[in-house]
């Protein structure tokens, strides 16, 4: 066992081999010039349904889907049934957005999320300062409210974008919660939150 950097966990082999599989993706598709950098808490269960691993459309989950055509239309890109998903993320990339998760593994469990939040808001705030160097920052999950003063308090400040104070809501997470889905998509709140639509 050691203890995996993505989370924090004492991890065994098959983790840290997932974690350091998502990095390579990830990493793929990344800007080198990141204009919008897309924050959610933590990647899904599932590696297939890891935003950034390229599928033929089948291996996703349903939910993974709607998660995948909602992120990549905030970069202002049309979603058609016949598209390729590795095409689609090279342009997302092109676009210069970037999707991060404050915890880079998934979280199996409530409390041990909640319980490392602090800390791991920490590092992805040094992260955002020293790597991603984004334009603007869009945190993508309600749980991610309490990393605001945090942000706030962070040379970035002023790149934070934020739904009246607070965070915006995927509408994969309103799904999840079940609340009702937004009656605005996530791309069109972000579209009119940006001041300059990439
Ligand atoms: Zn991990």
């Amino acid at each position: 066992m050691q203890v995996c950097d993505g989370c924090g966990a004492q991890a065994d082999g098959a983790h840290i081999r997932r974690r350091i599989e998502r990095l390579e993706l990830a990493t793929r598709f990344r800007p080198i010039h990141i204009q919008v950098l897309l924050i959610d808490a933590a990647p899904p269960a599932r590696q297939e349904d890891y935003f950034y691993h390229a599928t033929n459309r089948g291996d996703r989950s349903q939910s993974s889907r709607d998660y995948f055509d909602e992120i990549a239309k905030c970069s202002g890109l049309t979603i058609n049934p016949e598209m390729n998903e590795e095409s689609t993320l090279a342009e997302f990339q092109h676009r210069g957005f970037y999707l991060a998760h404050v915890r880079e593994c998934p979280a199996e469990r409530t409390d041990e999320w909640e319980g490392a939040l602090g800390r791991l808001g920490t590092v992805m705030i040094r992260r955002v300062e020293k790597s991603y160097k984004p334009k603007y920052i869009v945190l993508l999950s309600a749980s991610l409210g309490k990393l605001i003063p945090q942000f706030e308090r962070s040379e970035m400040r002023d790149r934070l974008i934020l739904d009246h104070g607070k965070p915006f809501l995927s509408s994969l997470e309103n799904f999840a919660t079940g609340r009702s889905v937004p009656a605005v998509s996530l791309s069109d709140q972000l579209k009119a939150a940006l001041p300059h639509p990439a």
